[in-house]
C-alpha cells in the first residue's frame, strides 16, 4: 500500500463522500458549501458537463444500427442492454466487467462514472407523505421510519428550488405539491382520458408528470427544448443531473477534490474514537492502494454496492460489516414493480394529430389505500404512469400491405390514438430480500462478489393484479378499444429504484441509521442514498434521496460545529 506519513496529511480531509450519483452529487455540493474541504470518490471515469456527450447530437442513422442493440449487446451486457441502447450504452457498465451473483433474477443496473446513473434517469420527482412515513408503523411492518413529512418538507422544497422541477399542483395529501416550474403540456389523447377518469373515478385524477426537466432557463441551465434525449447528456443542461448541477457547483466553491477511477474498498475504523477514521481506495489506473481520512464521512455509493462497501469492511469491532450490530446490512431490500399495466387504442380524434415531444409522460396519483377499511386483499399502493401517443410507422408497418406510392402514404399517414400505462407499486420491506457477499468468488479487484437474492411476494402480486384491472377499467371508461391488460413479470431491479440495505430508525438493534441518516455504531458515518430507506412507498425515490441528503448534510455542519463529532 502506498501510504506514508507524508501522504497521510496530504490525503486528509474535513470530508470524504464516496460515490458522485444523485445522492453524492449533493453531498459534495452542500460540504462544500459549508466551508469543508472535500473529497469525492468515484469509481468510475470522469464524465465533464457537455464535452462527454458524445451521441447528445446525433440521429437514429448515425448509429450503425439505428437504435436497437445487437445480438452480441445482448449477449454481452444481459442486463445493461434490457436498459440501453446505442445511444446511451456508454454510460451503463458492462456486466462481463463487472458480474454478481443472482440468487433470484435480479436486474442491477448501473452506471459506474462520474455522475452515475443522474446521467440517464427519467427524471421523475415525487415527494413522499405521511401515508408512506406511518405505513409500517400503522401495518407493524418493518420498522417505523424515525422521521415524518414535516421533517422532510423544508428539504424537499430547498432540493426544488436547486433542481428545477417542472409539474402541476394538485393539492393532494398523499402527493404533496412541490416548488414547481411552469407543467409540461398533456396531449388530446391524455386530456380526454384525464376528463373521463374525473367525471367517473371520485378519487382519481389523471396529471402530467412532475419531472426534474427546466420548462424554463434555470441558474445558468436549460431551458429544455423538447428533444426527449435526455439520457445522452443534454447540451443545454435542460435537466438534472449531477454533471450540470451539483458537481459544478461544488467545484465553484475550490472545496472539492474530485477523484475519478478511486473504488472504495473498506471503511476504516478508529477503535479509540468509535468512530471512522477514513476509507481505503484501490486506483484503478494504477492499481495501486491508498487511504484516505476524514471528519466525517457521507456513503453514496448507491443502495447495493453502500451495502456491499459496509459488509466488506469487517474488524474486531465489527465483525459481520461495518455498523452492523443491528444485523440488518444488505437486508430489507426493495424495488418498485413496473410490470403491470393495460394498453388501449381509441378511433376517434383524428383531426388531432400532434402527440407533443416531451420528455415525459403522464401521471394518475395513487388512489388505493388511502383510508382505512378499503378491504383491499393487499397493503399499500401504486401509482400509474404512462403515455399517448398516435401510431406511428413502425407500429404500423407490420399490418400494413402494399406497394409504391400508395404504400407510402399508408404509412406517413398517423395511426389511431393509443395510451400505454402501467402501475408503479410499493414493494414492502422483506428481510429475506437480501444481498451478501459471496467467500469464494472475487472481481477483477480482488472483492468479493455481490450476492442478491430477492422476489416479489404475495402482496406485490396481489397488487399487480389489481393495477391491471383498474387500468382498464380507466382506459375503457374513456372509451379506448381492443383494451389489453399486461403482466411483463420483469425481474426485481429492472425498475432501478433499489433501496432499504441500511435503513432508518429508531432503535439501534433494528435498523443501522437514525433520523438523520446518521449511523448509530459510528457517529461520523452518514448513508444518504436508497439504502436508507424504510419503507418504498411507490414514488420514484430520487427526490427523496436528494432530500435526505441535504439535511443530513446541515445535521453534520451543525454536529461538528458544536463539537459533538
Ligand atoms: C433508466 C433509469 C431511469 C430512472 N428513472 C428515475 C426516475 O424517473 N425517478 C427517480 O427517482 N429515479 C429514477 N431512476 C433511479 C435513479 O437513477 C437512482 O435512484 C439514483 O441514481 C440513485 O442515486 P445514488 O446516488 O444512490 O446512486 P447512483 O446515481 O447510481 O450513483 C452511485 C455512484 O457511486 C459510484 N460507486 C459505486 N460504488 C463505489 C465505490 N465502492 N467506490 C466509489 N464509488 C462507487 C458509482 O460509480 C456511481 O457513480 C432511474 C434509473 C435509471 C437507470
Ligand atoms: S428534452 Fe430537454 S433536457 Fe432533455 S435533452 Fe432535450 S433539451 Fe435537454
Amino acid at each position: 500500500m502506498y501510504n506514508s506519513n507524508k501522504t497521510k496529511e496530504l490525503n486528509t480531509y474535513d470530508a470524504i463522500v464516496i460515490g458522485s450519483g444523485i445522492s453524492g452529487g449533493w453531498a459534495a455540493m452542500e460540504l462544500c458549501k459549508k466551508g469543508f474541504k472535500t473529497l469525492l470518490l468515484e469509481r468510475g471515469r470522469n464524465v465533464e458537463h457537455i464535452v462527454d456527450y458524445p451521441t447528445a447530437n446525433l440521429n437514429p442513422w448515425d448509429f450503425k444500427y439505428g437504435l436497437n442493440n445487437t445480438l452480441k449487446d445482448r449477449e454481452a451486457d444481459p442486463v445493461q442492454s434490457n436498459t440501453y441502447n446505442p445511444s446511451t450504452k456508454h454510460f451503463f457498465v458492462s456486466d462481463a466487467e463487472h458480474p454478481y451473483i443472482q440468487e433470484q433474477p435480479f436486474d442491477w443496473v448501473r452506471g459506474y462514472q462520474v455522475g452515475g446513473r443522474s446521467l440517464v434517469w427519467g427524471r421523475q420527482c415525487y415527494r413522499m407523505s405521511d401515508l408512506d412515513f406511518e405505513a409500517n408503523l400503522k401495518d407493524g411492518i418493518a420498522v417505523d421510519w424515525p422521521i415524518r413529512y414535516k421533517d422532510l418538507a423544508p428539504w424537499y422544497s430547498y432540493v426544488e428550488s436547486f433542481i428545477g422541477v417542472s409539474g402541476q399542483k394538485e393539492n393532494l395529501a398523499h402527493l404533496p405539491d412541490g416548488e414547481f416550474l411552469p407543467a409540461m403540456e398533456l396531449n388530446y389523447i391524455e386530456k380526454h382520458l384525464g376528463d373521463s377518469i374525473k367525471k367517473n373515478e371520485h378519487n382519481r385524477l389523471l396529471t402530467i408528470a412532475r419531472v426534474a426537466n427546466l420548462t424554463r432557463g434555470w441558474d445558468h441551465r436549460g431551458p429544455c427544448q423538447n428533444r426527449n434525449l435526455c439520457e445522452r447528456g443534454c447540451p443545454f443542461g435542460g435537466y438534472f443531473s449531477s454533471n450540470s448541477s451539483t458537481i459544478p457547483a461544488a467545484v465553484a466553491t475550490g472545496n472539492l477534490t474530485l477523484r475519478p477511477f478511486s473504488i472504495v474498498t473498506e471503511i476504516l475504523y478508529d477503535e479509540q474514537r468509535q468512530m471512522a477514521k477514513g476509507v481505503r481506495v484501490i486506483d484503478t489506473l494504477s492499481n495501486e492502494v491508498y487511504e484516505f481520512y476524514s471528519k466525517i464521512l457521507f456513503i453514496n455509493a448507491s443502495t447495493i454496492a453502500t451495502a456491499s462497501l459496509l459488509l466488506n469492511s469487517v474488524s474486531s469491532r465489527f465483525p459481520n460489516g461495518f455498523g452492523n450490530d443491528s444485523e440488518q446490512v444488505g437486508h430489507n431490500l426493495m424495488d418498485h414493480h413496473s410490470s403491470a399495466g393495460a394498453y388501449g387504442v381509441h378511433d376517434q380524434f383524428k383531426d388531432y394529430y400532434y402527440k407533443g415531444r416531451r420528455p415525459c409522460g403522464f401521471l394518475i396519483p395513487r388512489y388505493r389505500n388511502l383510508k382505512d377499511g378499503e378491504n383491499l386483499n393487499f397493503k399499500r399502493g401504486y401509482n400509474i404512469q404512462g403515455h399517448g401517443e398516435r401510431m406511428e410507422w413502425q407500429d404500423l408497418s407490420y399490418n400494413l400491405n402494399g406497394f409504391g406510392k400508395d404504400f407510402k402514404k399508408q404509412l406517413t399517414t398517423p395511426g389511431d390514438w393509443t395510451v400505454w400505462m402501467a402501475g408503479w407499486g410499493e414493494c414492502l420491506p422483506y428481510f429475506e430480500n437480501q444481498i451478501t457477499l459471496d467467500k469464494i468468488q472475487k472481481d477483477k479487484w480482488g472483492l468479493p462478489l455481490v450476492k442478491i437474492d430477492f422476489s416479489f411476494a404475495e402482496n406485490e402480486n396481489k397488487m399487480m393484479i389489481d393495477i391491471q384491472q383498474t387500468s382498464a377499467e380507466m382506459l375503457e371508461g374513456a372509451g379506448f378499444k381492443d383494451v389489453e391488460m399486461f403482466n411483463y413479470k420483469k425481474s426485481g431491479g429492472s425498475t432501478v429504484h433499489e433501496m432499504g440495505t441500511a435503513r432508518m430508525g429508531h432503535d439501534p438493534r433494528t435498523s443501522v441509521l437514525n433520523k438523520f441518516n446518521q449511523m448509530h455504531n459510528a457517529k461520523n458515518v452518514f448513508i444518504t442514498d436508497g439504502s436508507a430507506m424504510t419503507s418504498s412507498s411507490c414514488q420514484n425515490p430520487s427526490l427523496t434521496y436528494m432530500a435526505l441528503t441535504a439535511r443530513a448534510c446541515e445535521f453534520a455542519y451543525q454536529q461538528l460545529k458544536n463539537g459533538k463529532l
